[in-house]
């Protein structure tokens, strides 16, 4: 069977759109195709008339600061993404999370923008960018503009994305303080690569021993990539000690939505691991917030 008709290397983010918009049939964007080039051959995804591939725009494949924000193209691939000085200085738990994604053939060429726009609610990726507080750039017909990522979700595998019509840029993340870490951890099986059975980021601010502000992101814990709003609201503004993180891990069992999958985990498993996950991310990321 055909998968797609035409094939084009875009050169720019306006070349892209455009054969976007124009194409004769349905269009989709690809840009290290291991999840795409799959889904096509195995029929989840029907075959497209024309599929533009976004890996060789120059605007979206550098890793640079821009005005007090780190950016990462969303074509740059995720060995890079962990190879960057500028990502292991500024994002731990992004170099920690891309680092375990697939083996080194995917992550060669697999795409952050990747990990992001296929919208799966464990991506290492994306729950690693949730807990740094990244926002989306995003270009479409009205222009490019940004969005925080949280906001970008609609359900598993569906994104805010306009199909055919928008497409992610990048990436730009807060640089990093003296007085701030995160950390990244994941539950795999032994000889899993393709998802996580759970995975969880956090950020920490520290002064002292208080911990100024907190993000924390975990999946798969509902439909969508998550932040955990009441968990960090338990952390927020406390002195670290065992009895928050424990309240901490309470809120976060509370708020989160696990699921009994038949190939990966039962739910009961993944409400255990997350504690022990939560506590080990904490534990990381206020060590490295001291120096
Ligand atoms: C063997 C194997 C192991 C894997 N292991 C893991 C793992 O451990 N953890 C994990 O999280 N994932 C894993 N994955 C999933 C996959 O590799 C990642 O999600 C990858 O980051 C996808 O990036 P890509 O560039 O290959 O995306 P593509 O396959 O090119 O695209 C994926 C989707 O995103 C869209 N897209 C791509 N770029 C853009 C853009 N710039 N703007 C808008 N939409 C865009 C495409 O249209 C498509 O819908 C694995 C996959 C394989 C095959």
């Amino acid at each position: 069977m055909i998968l797609w008709k035409d094939y084009h290397l875009a050169h720019s983010i306006e070349d892209a759109l455009e054969t976007l918009w124009n194409a004769p049939g349905p269009a989709r964007l690809i840009a290290g195709g291991t999840d795409l080039l799959l889904d096509l051959q195995q029929g989840r995804h029907p075959p497209v008339h024309t599929l533009v591939d976004v890996s060789a725009v120059p605007e979206m494949t550098s890793i640079e600061l821009r005005r007090e924000k780190l950016f990462i193209g969303a074509a740059v691939p995720l060995n890079r993404v962990v190879l960057s000085p500028l990502v292991q200085e500024h994002a731990e738990a992004l170099v920690e999370a891309a680092g375990l994604i697939g083996g080194p053939q995917v992550r060669n060429t697999a795409t952050l923008g990747g990990n992001v726009a296929h919208a799966l609610p464990a991506g290492d990726g994306t729950i690693a960018l949730l807990a740094l507080g990244a926002q989306a750039e995003i270009a479409g017909g009205s222009g490019i503009y940004r969005s925080p990522l949280e906001d970008l979700y609609l359900g598993p595998g569906r994104s805010r994305l306009a199909t055919q019509e928008e497409l992610l840029v990048g990436f730009y993340l807060p640089i990093r303080s003296k007085n701030e870490g995160s950390a990244f951890q994941r539950i795999m099986r032994p000889q899993g690569v393709a998802i996580a059975i759970l995975n969880l980021a956090a950020w920490i601010r520290r002064r002292g021993d208080v911990i100024l502000d907190v993000r924390l992101a975990i999946g798969p814990a509902g439909p969508i990539p998550r932040r955990s709003n009441e968990a960090e609201h338990v952390l927020r503004g406390k002195k670290m000690s065992p009895e928050v993180r424990e309240k901490a891990v309470g809120s976060l069992l509370a708020e989160a939505s696990f699921r009994t999958s038949p190939h990966r985990a039962t739910a009961e498993y993944r409400k255990y691991m997350a504690g022990v996950l939560l506590e080990n991310v904490l534990e990381t990321a206020w060590q490295r917030s001291a120096s």
